[in-house]
């Protein structure tokens, strides 16, 4: 006899053997992918989805950024095990290649700190593609999406670290050649690998729509994609369109003086129905180019997560803001449109 149960245990079996590639991406046991290896998504636990541990973004492009390491560990391992202390478990290093992406020194900071760190693959787009590097400006989106993929399978830079995700850039308004290159690139990536893809595309909704709009061309879902900056979107219902098409809406940028609007976000998030699709973060850096200012990235732990209380947000609420979702966003999955 065939129970309600087993029809359901069978209907997840089919689908974990439909799903592209080996074990790792199967529906049933998701994992993600740390600069330390692959862990069970169910050790995600807190996340910070976008922040910088460090980058030398506003200076030049560099293919192997340097740092004073010695400066760079005596800041950043004493702030992340303090906020390993606050509740930290795992940040989404969004430091793409090119303006600052190290995945060797990510390693050596999450052993020494205990935070579990993803890392990326890809190029950046935006910053009108300051930090493109050349060969992205003459490869075809197949040469660049074997660059990403040798990342995820060989590790990245000589290393055996690999990717949690894909990073991408865009500048705002309608994309340009070399950007919808990249979310192309990024696309057949996501097909290839699971990654997800994160893309910088602030509060431009034309750049967003013609994003979602090559990706259906690609074969990929919109669960595959990371509106990065969202809280910069002035039209509510851009979000909202974006959120039904099942895109994952970031409001990063949290910062004490940003406290009502992101409360606002969320209210509207929760209003239609489309709470578990957000994520939150501070797009914090802890070690920049030149004499730029440490940009913090505690204000959800200190501010926000109270702020969601005072809201009437409970504790179920705010786990799937900040552990359920980016669980989800990042458990390594093809999302076929
Ligand atoms: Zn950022």
């Amino acid at each position: 006899m065939i129970t309600r149960r087993t029809f359901i245990q069978n209907s997840l079996l089919t689908l974990g053997a439909l799903a592209t590639g080996p074990s790792l991406y199967a529906q049933s046991n998701p994992k993600v992918m740390t600069v330390t290896g692959l862990i069970s998504s169910e050790k995600i636990g807190f996340t910070l989805p976008h922040e910088h541990v460090m980058s030398i973004f506003g200076g030049p492009i560099a293919q192997h950024a340097k740092y004073n390491e010695e400066e760079l560990f005596g800041i950043v391992i004493p702030y992340l095990k303090k906020l390993k202390g606050m509740g930290l478990t795992t940040l989404c290093d969004c430091t793409t290649a090119y303006f600052g992406r190290r995945a060797d020194l990510l390693k050596t900071i999450s052993l020494e700190t205990g935070v579990q760190i993803l890392t990326n693959t890809g190029h950046y787009g935006a910053a009108k593609d300051k930090y493109v590097p050349e060969h992205a400006k003459i490869e075809s989106v197949d040469q660049l999406t074997k660059r990403w993929i040798s990342d995820w399978e060989n590790g990245i830079d000589g290393t055996d670290i690999r990717p949690g995700f894909i990073k991408i850039g865009v500048d705002n308004g309608t994309l340009s050649p070399i950007d919808l290159k990249l979310v192309r690139a990024a696309a057949q990536t996501h097909l290839h690998s699971g990654l997800t893809i994160a893309a910088h595309t602030s509060g431009s909704t034309d750049a967003a729509f013609d994003q979602l709009q090559a990706l259906k061309e690609e074969g990929v879902h919109a669960s595959a994609w990371v509106w990065v900056h969202a809280h910069n979107v002035k039209e509510n219902d851009a979000l909202l369109y974006a959120a039904k098409a099942g895109a994952w809406i970031e409001f990063d940028g949290i910062k004490e003086s940003s406290l009502d609007r992101h409360i606002e976000l969320v209210n509207l998030m929760k209003k239609h129905g489309h709470l578990d699709q957000v994520l939150l973060s501070h797009d914090g850096n802890s070690f920049r180019y030149g004499d730029r200012p440490f940009k913090p990235y505690a204000s959800i732990f200190t501010h926000f997560v109270p702020r969601l209380k005072e809201a009437g947000y409970t504790n179920k609420e705010i786990v799937q803001l900040t552990v359920i979702n980016p669980r989800n966003a990042f458990a390594i999955q093809v999302r076929k449109a």
